[in-house]
């Protein structure tokens, strides 16, 4: 349970503030209203220190898929654990889990892809897609063309180069990022950057002809890569305008950029396919996952690279005497056990059937509450959605204080028993996979009563 400083100084509240600093989190708030304690979970609840249930209607971040106290995973973890702990894949050791896991990712990717390079978290595997950009590149003789392109409200991770591709003020403010060569193009949400009587079309085609001028005005031969999810997750649920990607990934191959599809929130069903990719007609060079290929039971990540990006490092590796990148925990089998189970339990329960047969649901929920005073725009795909909160609905202008109101509403939220998460000023939801329609009008409920509350406080000038 959240608190006041009437903690005492041994509770876990109070050892908590003493001992932890947390990531994404408002620190001085944090310091008075200390943490939300969840101590246990079970399908798509959690449960707080006082026993209290909510809904996990963001799937913790993104990532628990298959919800809570999946025995199967823990199961298949223990068996891992007795049978072959930790080993690595370095200087040509191998084991089974991470063959067959590489195996079957193959098995189901989008498109033709050659191998699978493993990691432990989204940022690590974009960080690996950038480096192997480069490297690609200069096993092809073009040391100029190392340039990235991200896009403007895009996320990508956190670390110094993935970092980099994001693309989201909060995340680079007094970090010193991002780093040279990395740039950002247009962010695709037509709802707010769309010309007054633009079709979404005709927004697509102004997106797709900034892109081209970016490439022409940096050089063609100075950019390495393009990375995009198919739907933006962390940094608003904004999703693409129709044609986007149609018109983008011409202008990529025109001009021998690799298209990098970030599937990290989007792989394993989140849009309702295996690949959101696949909804959009992707054909990207790699394609980056991690989070839901271990329901987030493990941390795991992995990047898929086509057949042309295999050759050049084979060939480059070939030169230098080693493929000089990786991580100690690359392919971790006790990971990659579970991200085998859970694959295996994404088909034996239907996950893909469940969010087809309930993302109508979910998404005419998120939309029923279109009309609200504080909604700007109510949106998603499949087991994705968010409502962007603004001041004024017509003009679309955003709150004074960024991010004030996103909080209010997802307190709100919480109080009612369903863990929501702002994004600045949009309330996102990404349910459990697993979900039933009875979760998922009681997110959408709540959702409209926290709006009201927090209308209500608003009027009545609550911060
Ligand atoms: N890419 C996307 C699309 C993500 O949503 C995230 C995490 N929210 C990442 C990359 C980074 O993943 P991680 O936090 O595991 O480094």
């Amino acid at each position: 349970m959240q608190d006041s400083a009437a903690t005492t100084a041994n509770s876990d509240s109070a050892r908590d503030r003493a001992a932890l600093i947390h990531p994404m989190t408002d620190l001085q708030r944090h310091d008075r209203e200390g943490p939300l304690l969840v101590t246990r979970g079970e399908g798509v609840h959690v449960y707080d220190d006082d026993g209290n249930a909510y809904i996990e209607g963001v799937s913790g971040l993104w990532s628990v898929s298959l919800g809570f106290g999946q025995t199967r995973l823990a199961d298949a973890a223990y068996r891992q654990m007795r049978e072959l702990p930790s080993y690595h894949l370095f200087r040509h050791k191998s084991h089974p889990p991470a063959i067959r896991l590489a195996e079957r990712l193959l098995a189901i990717a989008p498109v033709p892809m050659s191998k699978v390079f493993f990691a432990n978290s989204g940022s690590e595997a974009n960080d690996t897609a950038v480096k192997l950009a480069w490297y690609y590149n200069n096993a092809l003789g073009r040391p100029g063309k190392k340039k990235i392109i991200g896009r403007i409200g895009g996320y990508h991770g956190i670390t110094v180069a993935s970092g980099s591709i994001t693309g989201l003020a909060r995340n680079h403010a007094d970090f010193d990022l991002p780093l040279p060569n990395f740039l950002h193009t247009d962010c695709p949400s037509h709802w707010k950057y769309g010309l007054p009587g633009e079709s979404e079309a005709a927004y697509a085609v102004r997106l797709a002809a900034n892109l081209e001028a970016l490439i022409l005005r940096e050089g063609p031969e100075t950019i390495a890569a393009f990375f995009a999810e198919p739907v933006i997750g962390s940094g608003g649920v904004i999703v693409p305008p129709a044609g986007y990607f149609d018109l983008i990934q011409p202008i990529l191959r025109k001009y021998d950029i690799l298209f990098i599809a970030d599937e990290v929130i989007c792989g394993f069903g989140r849009l309702g396919a295996m690949f959101g990719g696949s909804l959009y007609g992707l054909a990207p060079d790699m394609i980056t996952v991690a989070k839901g290929l271990s329901s987030g039971y493990l941390p795991i990540s992995a990047l898929m690279m086509s057949e042309a990006i295999w050759e050049a490092c084979y060939a480059q590796s070939g030169k230098l005497g080693v493929f000089g990148h990786g991580f100690t925990y690359s392919g971790h089998p006790v990971a990659a056990a579970v991200a085998l189970e859970t694959l295996d339990l994404y088909k034996e329960l239907d996950v893909l059937g469940n969010v087809a047969r309930l993302a109508p649901l979910l998404q005419q929920g998120i939309r029923s509450h279109a009309e609200h005073p504080l909604v700007g725009e109510a949106r998603g795909v499949g087991f994705l959605g968010g409502w962007e909160l603004v001041a004024d609905k017509t003009a679309k202008t955003p709150f004074a204080e960024p991010g004030r109101v996103g909080l209010m509403v997802e307190r709100h939220c919480q109080a009612r028993g369903v863990i929501l998460r702002a994004l600045g000023d949009i309330l996102s939801t990404a349910p459990p996979l697993i979900a039933t329609a009875p979760d998922i009008e009681r997110i959408v409920e709540v959702v409209g009563e926290a709006l009201d509350a927090t209308l209500d406080d608003l009027a009545r000038g609550v911060r």
